[in-house]
């Protein structure tokens, strides 16, 4: 819990290295790989053979290894800070994605990930982007913040709106971040010739997404999936500054923490903050 965090440096360990002081603003990772096994070494930390996880920072003060910290530049605040991990996730999908300039995108679900992805791939240069949250204050956002058409799937049939938006053809690059298997699956028949599909998302159970084999065929259609990389955190922490992420935030003082768990239920928040 509070694994997306940001903080002010209290405190540094007497063996500590590098350029650390006190009173320094820093965003945190919670994801602490070896270092040192074949995949860290081999540029491949997310599949580190010794992963660990640092402890979340839901909490007045927190202890964090040196390497999850990231320095904030001046002009981006804690609260923007937070953003790093999920803007990280969101780098690294579009990464995967291998989208051009010009590319039409889909992007299943409104929360902080999918909008994340949307400012990133309009930055990329998405030409036109529709995204699908049953939430029609998630919808709203998405459109204030730069998606073209927003579509609420319990009312409206996604594949008819898609195909109209896309001429027929489908999406050059779809982004799945629900975590519902049906719609991971209608993704693959939404995709334009040659168009990847990106799994985002986790999805729960080791269950079978039924690929349309032959569809999938004939279109050249890639799927790729996303685990959290170290990699994009350096990157994500350059592109903070560009994203529009007040519009995304919800604050709450850590002694509400109770009705920030509340308002987080209900679901209609993006992101909820707790600041001490
Ligand atoms: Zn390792």
């Amino acid at each position: 819990m509070g694994h997306e965090a940001s903080g002010i440096i209290v405190k540094i360990g007497k063996d500590v290295q590098g350029n650390f002081k006190v009173g320094q603003h820093v965003a945190m990772n919670l994801r602490n790989p070896c270092g040192k096994c074949y995949y860290c070494l081999n540029d491949m930390a997310h599949f580190c053979e010794r992963f660990s996880n640092h402890p979340g920072a839901m909490a007045e003060y927190a202890a964090y290894k040196p390497e999850a910290l990231f320095p904030l530049p001046d002009d981006v605040s804690l609260e923007t800070g937070a953003f790093l991990e999920p803007a990280s996730i969101a780098v690294h999908a579009v990464d995967n994605a291998h989208m051009k300039i010009g590319d039409t995108v889909l992007i299943t679900g409104g929360g902080s990930i999918g909008l994340l992805i949307m400012q990133i791939a309009l930055h990329y240069g998405a030409s036109k982007v529709l995204v699908s949250d049953p939430i029609a204050e998630k919808r709203q956002l998405a459109l204030q913040l730069g998606a073209d058409v927003v579509v609420d799937p319990l009312k409206e049939n996604l594949l008819e709106v898609s195909r109209k938006f896309t001429d027929g053809r489908g999406f050059n690059v779809s982004f799945e971040t629900t975590g519902i298997l049906a719609i991971a699956r209608q993704l693959i028949l939404l995709a334009e010739c040659s168009g990847t599909v990106v799994w985002v998302a986790t999805y729960q159970g080791n269950r079978d997404v039924g690929v349309p084999i032959t569809y999938t065929h004939t279109k050249e259609i890639t799927i790729r999936n996303v685990c959290p990389s170290p990699y994009a955190d350096y990157k994500a922490l350059k592109m903070l500054s560009k994203l529009d992420l007040k519009p995304m935030m919800t604050v709450f003082p850590l002694q509400d923490a109770l009705k920030a768990f509340e308002a987080h239920k209900i679901g209609k928040n993006v992101k909820i903050l707790l600041k001490p």
